[in-house]
């Protein structure tokens, strides 16, 4: 329940009252100023190749910390962001940082071979993305083909020319990610028309996929379609030595997820992966698969 504690007490707002509505204000009156206040920063989640335990890439995370508010969830404050417009602005600084930080680990010795970027459907449809990423590219000098874009089935359906916008990319030269496969709504007829590189199967899907019996066809079939449509496919989420062998049974190469690596700092990533570029991971489904 809410509960006024007088004017020098504090308040607790509840949700039947106004204060969701007051605490959203608030939030997005600090994350206006997020950005030049230095609150917002990338963490990196491996991507690896699941037999070999090869690095192929990281898929970069936006956080915003604020004295306040403490850490703030994508989930929470990437909603707002598009809402506000503000998505524009933090999504044009997560691009810039994340080919950045491409070169930094380069230097340090570290050759991530992807960065995965993730983009909102406010940034697409405004049609100014394709040029953006040319300048990202251009500024860091980048390699395309070390960039790849990952959108949402929704921003593909609800994207007037999504087909211009995914034609632009690839004739720069950088992926395309298909994030959270399975969840939306896109037709396969008109995915079929678009040049995607990857097919990321939602988390969802994975979850209890050695419990469920529709998650695993599901998972089988998107791994499928993935193979006919001539697609990598990389499963998300994936936390367990269990789910790693039934992709791998199932013709899924590549991972991303707990087992393998938390989103963390870039220095964190240095560390971690510098030192062992060619350790296998074990998972045990050589011997345990036939
Ligand atoms: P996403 O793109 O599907 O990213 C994967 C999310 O799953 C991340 O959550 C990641 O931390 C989490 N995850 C990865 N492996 C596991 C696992 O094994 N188990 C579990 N339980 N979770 C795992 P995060 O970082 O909280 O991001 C949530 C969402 O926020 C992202 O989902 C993405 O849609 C959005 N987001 C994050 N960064 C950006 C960004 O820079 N721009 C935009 N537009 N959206 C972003
Ligand atoms: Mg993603
Ligand atoms: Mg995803
Ligand atoms: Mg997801």
């Amino acid at each position: 329940q809410a509960k006024s504690r007088g004017r020098n007490g504090y308040q607790f707002y509840s949700p039947a009252m106004d204060g969701e509505g007051v605490e959203r204000l608030r939030m997005e009156a600090l994350l206006r100023r997020a950005i030049e206040r230095n609150e917002i920063f990338l963490h990196y989640q491996p991507q690896v190749e699941i037999d070999s335990g090869k690095l192929i890439g990281v898929e970069a995370l936006v956080r915003w910390h604020n004295p306040e508010l403490g850490h703030v969830s994508p989930v929470r404050f990437i909603p707002m962001a598009e809402d506000t417009g503000f998505i524009n602005q933090i999504g044009e600084w997560v691009l810039f940082e994340a080919c950045r930080q491409m070169l930094r680990w380069d230097e340090a010795g570290l050759q991530v071979p992807k960065m995965a970027v993730n983009l909102s459907v406010r940034q697409v449809e405004r049609g100014a993305m394709a040029p953006l990423v040319e300048q990202a590219l251009a500024a860091t000098g980048l390699a395309p083909r070390r960039l790849q874009l990952e959108v949402t089935e929704s921003v593909i359906m609800n994207t007037g020319d999504a087909l211009a916008f995914v034609h632009a990319l690839h004739a720069i030269g950088v992926g395309l990610a298909i994030d959270d496969f399975g969840t939306g709504y896109s037709s396969l007829a008109y995915l079929k028309q678009l040049p995607v590189d990857v097919l990321k199967i939602d988390r969802s899907f994975i979850k209890d996929i050695a419990l469920d019996s529709n998650d695993e066809a599901i998972a089988i079939a998107i791994i499928q379609l993935g193979k006919s449509m001539n697609l990598s496919v990389i499963a998300e989420g994936v936390e367990n030595e269990e789910q790693a062998a039934f992709l791998l049974r199932h013709g899924c190469a590549r991972a991303q997820g707990y087992l393998y690596g938390r989103p963390v700092a870039p220095e964190e990533l240095l560390e971690t992966w510098g030192s062992r570029k060619h350790e296998r991971h074990e998972h045990g489904t050589e011997d345990a698969g036939t």
